[in-house]
């Protein structure tokens, strides 16, 4: 059976491992480097993405995770996850994160969280639309190499994959559509 680590520091966690759970996936909460050991895959959940870029920094997480994806561990970002894996962020490109994908990312983008939304997105490779709810999301302004897009919203990507690394600027444990975390488990996990 496979194990996806949840990045358990702050934000959506349980939401994630309910789901994963749901699709018959064991999972772990990834705290400190030696929780990467037993995982196959990794999501980072949405949450405060400062607060986790420094938590990341002080439990000294972030080289081994760092590393951990940049040689293959397979890893979804969802919202301030997505935040967590852009190369770029528009605005304040210092603040602490994995700077993995290329992409650039705008921070809350899509409004306050007044502005939360919900809707549905036609997926590549998906014949039914998926729901996709946005909570102070990021916006992704543009993708470099190797970045495919696979759902847009109103002319702007918000579904990318590079390779191992998935990224959306929604968060999609918080509707009941298990969809993309089987896709990523069965797609892009592999014990
Ligand atoms: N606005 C948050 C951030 O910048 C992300 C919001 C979310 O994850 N729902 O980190």
């Amino acid at each position: 059976m496979k194990t996806i680590g949840i990045l358990g520091i702050q934000g959506a966690i349980e939401e994630h491992e309910a789901m994963l759970q749901s699709i018959g996936c064991n999972t772990r909460w990834v705290k400190e480097a030696k929780d990467l050991r037993s995982i196959d895959g990794i999501i980072l959940p949405g949450g405060e993405s400062t607060s986790m870029g420094k938590q990341l920094e002080w439990s000294g997480l972030m080289e081994p995770l760092r590393k951990a994806i940049a040689k293959g561990m397979p890893a979804f970002g969802t919202c301030a996850g997505m935040i967590l894996l852009a190369k770029e962020l528009e605005g304040n490109n210092l603040q602490s994160r994995l700077g993995l994908m290329n992409i650039v990312v705008k921070r809350n983008a899509y409004g306050s969280q007044l502005d939360s939304f919900v809707t549905d997105l036609k997926v590549k490779g998906f014949a039914q639309p998926l729901p996709a709810v946005f909570i102070r999301a990021p916006r992704i302004e543009a993708c470099g190499e190797g970045v495919e897009t696979l759902a847009s919203y109103k002319e702007h990507p918000v579904l990318v994959r590079q390779g191992n690394m998935m990224a959306a600027s929604f968060h999609p444990e918080l509707t009941d559509c298990t969809e993309l975390h089987r896709y990523f488990a069965e797609q892009m996990v592999s014990e």
